[in-house]
């Protein structure tokens, strides 16, 4: 049976009322051999708690057999679940898509090529207990290649927390504990999935770090390669803008707006003032391009945010999404 296609935005009903405990969500883009540990694995490391739990795996447009292991797999566990998507679109869709079918009211969410390890999941989970809406995994003895990742992934790590100020030291690890509520709301586009933690801190949520252990990728490859870092990079300047302007782009274009142009004609008037009161001849003048180039800056800046004040409002109210997070309605229940 085709399951209705959802959108990002749309919450899958199933997901409303958390029936389970635990979702765990794993996306899987051609991951064959290690498919059936891994399930095993996070089988084991739930299986003796009293959680009620799902392991749900997003099959991202596998191409080596992953999807029909998968198929065989459900039918060997009862506690898994398998979304196949249509094509391959990327480790943030896929876990997009899992966030959307979670039915738990929290959320595991872990790579499927074992360099995460499932028995950590339970540490995480009671971490989350303590009050906290998100904790993410730090790799501390992380097994990947000097130079083309720890290198790259420490300069992001340094910059990701010094523009989101949010202080975590491996913002890449996909081992992460979420409450569901927090992701419901949170819409994932490029390869914004290493920024939830930025995301829910911009959405007023606690968040915390734990180490996790980390393996060496046992088998496949990995599908990302030094490319990976720009897209980072790219996506950091969205947060870095969403951060800053989302609420306010008035205040921000506005202001440089008014300073430019108040700014230009002030040099403006000087200038008419030079060439009608002293009879000075003033198209020579560098300040004259300067006022020019002011003036329509300017002008730009301030439609700019005009413009925003526009999208922004669409973007809230198009979505019913409000402008704020309520952590809890406190009521006297007599
Ligand atoms: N993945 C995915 N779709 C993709 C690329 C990756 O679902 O297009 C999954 C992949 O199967 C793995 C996880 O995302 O479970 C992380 O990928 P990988 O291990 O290649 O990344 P690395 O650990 O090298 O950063
Ligand atoms: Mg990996």
């Amino acid at each position: 049976m085709n399951s209705p296609l959802l959108t990002q935005n749309q919450v899958n009903p199933e997901a409303v009322s958390p029936l389970l405990d635990v979702s765990v969500v794993v996306p899987i883009y051609n991951e064959v051999e290690s498919l059936p540990r891994l399930v095993a694995a996070i089988n084991d490391s739930l299986q003796d708690t009293d959680l009620n739990y799902e392991i749900l795996c997003i099959d991202d447009g596998s191409t080596d057999g992953s999807t029909a292991l998968l198929r065989d797999l459900t039918q060997q566990y009862s506690t898994l679940r398998a979304v196949i998507l249509r094509r391959n679109y990327g480790q943030t869709p896929a876990m997009a898509a899992g966030f959307n079918h979670a039915r738990g009211q929290s959320i595991i969410t872990l790579d499927g090529d074992l360099q995460n390890d499932p028995a950590d999941i339970p540490m995480l989970l009671a971490k989350l207990d303590e009050g906290y809406d998100l904790v993410t995994g730090w790799r501390k003895n992380r097994q990947d290649a000097a130079l083309t990742r720890l290198l790259p992934s420490k300069i992001a790590n340094w910059l990701i927390g010094r523009i989101t100020g949010v202080k975590v030291h491996d913002y890449g690890c996909s081992l992460k504990a979420y409450r569901a509520e927090l992701v419901a709301d949170m819409n994932l586009y490029g390869e914004l999935h290493r920024f939830l933690p930025a995301l829910a801190f911009i959405e007023g949520a606690r968040i915390t770090e734990l180490p996790v252990r980390h393996h060496a990728r046992q088998f496949g490859n990995s599908k990302y390669g030094l490319g990976r870092t720009f897209r980072v990079l790219l996506d950091l300047l969205t947060i870095f803008f969403m951060k800053k302007f989302l609420t306010r782009p008035m205040h921000v274009f506005g202001l440089l707006g008014i300073i430019a142009t108040a700014l230009g004609i002030l040099f403006g008037l000087y200038l008419t003032f030079l060439k009608f009161g002293m009879g000075q001849e003033i198209g020579d003048r560098p300040l004259l391009i300067l006022v020019a180039v002011l003036i329509s800056t300017g002008v730009q800046f301030f439609s700019l945010g005009l413009l925003g004040e526009l999208l922004m409002r669409t973007y809230h109210e198009s979505q019913g999404r409000p402008i704020y997070r309520v952590r809890e309605i406190i009521n006297n229940k007599q």
